[in-house]
């Protein structure tokens, strides 16, 4: 039996996991998560993760060993995220990678973050195969042609902040804890999406870019007008507010995404990335599929976040190509 390692360390987790070569199961994974270091400064903290991740990088790949039952030398091949990400973070992973192929004399790759997200749901029933993703989490909004296994286009990306930096910003001036989106997402399931009208993003050229900043401002600036008159302190206003600026941002992202599917004659939309664990996409989800017979893949909540079994699936794509 022939193995892969994969390793994931482009921010604040260290990951890793180990699949099984021939028939591309992942045996098992391991993520150490560093967000309650991080909570207290209300953001990531790259030298803090960086430290993070060399005190725990050996931990997490003895204990991946012990939980998947194979030898060492049983692992033929290594995927390690190279980019983007915090570069001190990425060059732990990186060279911890690299020592061990040194040692084991096999060959290492370095496999894109971003795609990666993309197929977290790889091998599962009806993965498509040609799709258009969208990457949406704390550092990126991105969008992707998938061509072929291993070979992604990439047509849009963020001018400004990402959308799930937005979300974090917005709760930090409503006074929620970081990171807030989640948390923001629960507190719209119980308020009015039609209370506040957002602006919509003018962006023509070229037109599968994002921008976030002009919905960040809108947002400061209603939160600021609520606070002056003791309005946003009631809960009814804060889920309206949520609820109003969930489905902006959703509805945003989406939709050039639909355009990018029309334009390229495709069917299918494959999200990743830790936004992608809002709610509201599961109820654009139906009404794509009911109105435009689209189809919207959305991994499991821990397929969201940064993992490494999406490194490795990446990692076989490129090796069987
Ligand atoms: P990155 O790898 O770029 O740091 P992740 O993929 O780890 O980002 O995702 C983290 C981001 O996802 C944070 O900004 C967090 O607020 C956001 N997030 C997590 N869950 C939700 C949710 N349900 N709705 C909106 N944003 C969310
Ligand atoms: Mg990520």
């Amino acid at each position: 039996m022939t193995y892969l390692f994969a390793i994931e360390t482009s921010c604040d987790d260290t990951s890793m996991s180990i699949l099984n070569i021939k028939n591309k199961r992942v045996i098992s994974y391991i993520t150490f998560n560093q967000n309650k270091i991080h909570r207290n400064h209300g953001g990531i903290i790259p030298e803090l993760a960086v430290n993070e991740h060399i005190h725990k990088i050996t931990e997490v790949f003895m204990s991946l060993l012990n939980k998947s039952n194979i030898l060492i030398k049983q692992i033929k091949f290594i995927a390690a995220t190279k980019s983007p990400g915090l570069q001190g973070s990425l060059r732990i992973g990186l060279n911890f990678s690299l020592g061990l192929g040194k040692l084991l004399d096999i060959p290492v790759i370095g496999v894109n973050h971003l795609q990666s997200h993309l197929l977290s749901n790889l091998y599962e029933d009806g993965f498509p195969h040609n799709f258009i993703g969208l990457v949406i989490s704390g550092g990126h909004t991105s969008l992707y042609l998938r061509k072929y296994r291993h070979i992604f286009l990439c047509i849009g990306s963020t001018k400004d902040d990402a959308i799930g930096e937005s979300f974090d910003k917005v709760g930090r001036l409503l006074g929620l804890k970081y990171p807030s989106g989640s948390t923001i997402d629960r507190l719209s399931n119980d308020g009015n999406h039609n209370r506040f009208i957002f602006p919509v993003p003018q962006l023509d050229k070229p037109y599968f870019n994002f921008s976030f900043s002009g919905l960040k401002s809108f947002s400061y600036n209603l939160i600021n007008h609520l606070f002056r008159q003791d309005i946003v302190v009631k809960q009814k206003t804060l889920n309206d507010m949520c609820s109003s600026l969930r489905t902006s941002f959703i509805i945003i992202t989406l939709e050039k995404a639909f355009v990018a599917c029309k334009i390229y004659g495709l069917q299918s939309i494959v999200v990743g990335g830790g936004v992608a664990s809002n709610r509201a996409l599961k109820l654009f989800y139906f009404t794509l599929k009911k109105y435009y017979n689209m189809k919207i893949c959305i991994p499991k909540i821990f397929g969201c976040t940064d993992n490494a079994a999406m490194v490795g699936k990446l990692g076989i794509q490129t090796l069987i190509s």
